[in-house]
């Protein structure tokens, strides 16, 4: 088990659309496991490989419901209906912001064993497949908000970020309640 550290809001890997990885390697099997680890240490539902400074195609789903996704090589085939609520990010922790997602995708991704599939995910899980695929292309929620909004969210972040150099933060496990 690995955690790795995460990347905020600055960091320029962030911004950089990720490229595809061109096979199911030991090293992908491996940066997915310590993705999966240091998402749920830092308690989030996905975590992209470009938010632990990694520019490759990849990231991981988890939103509780015993069937988390791995998306490797993920491309959005469908997309239905309309949400919108409130979402978060662990590269810009602290804020928050209602985004419009559409209710229902399916996405094409390769699996561990390098087999490509096709899933369909509904509310939150879609949520989280469409957020992290917006990673991989570099698009983070805030710019999914109004200007204003998006406006006042990065005035706060400012105002948080005061002091602070570097745009990395080591993830710290959450206490094992018993
Ligand atoms: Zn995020």
């Amino acid at each position: 088990m690995s955690i790795r550290t995460l990347h905020l809001l600055g960091s320029p890997v962030l911004r950089e659309p990720s490229p595809d990885v061109a096979g199911v390697t030991d090293d992908v099997r491996h940066l997915v496991d310590d993705l999966f680890d240091t998402m749920r240490a830092a308690q989030g539902v996905g975590l992209a490989a470009n938010q632990v400074g990694i520019a490759r195609r990849i990231a991981v789903v988890d939103v509780g419901d015993d069937d988390p996704i791995v998306l490797i090589n993920p491309v959005i085939t469908d997309r239905v209906g309309q949400d919108r609520a409130e979402e978060g990010c662990l590269s810009i922790p602290e804020l928050y912001g209602d985004v419009d997602r559409a209710r229902q995708v399916t996405v094409e991704t390769t699996t561990l064993d390098g087999t490509r599939v096709t899933v369909t995910a509904e509310q939150l899980k879609a949520r989280a497949i469409q957020h992290e695929v917006d990673h991989l292309d570099g698009v983070l929620f805030i710019d999914r908000l109004s200007p204003l909004k998006r406006k006042l969210l990065l005035a706060k972040w400012k105002k948080l970020r005061k002091g602070e150099t570097g745009y990395l933060k080591e993830v710290v496990p959450a206490p094992v309640e018993d």
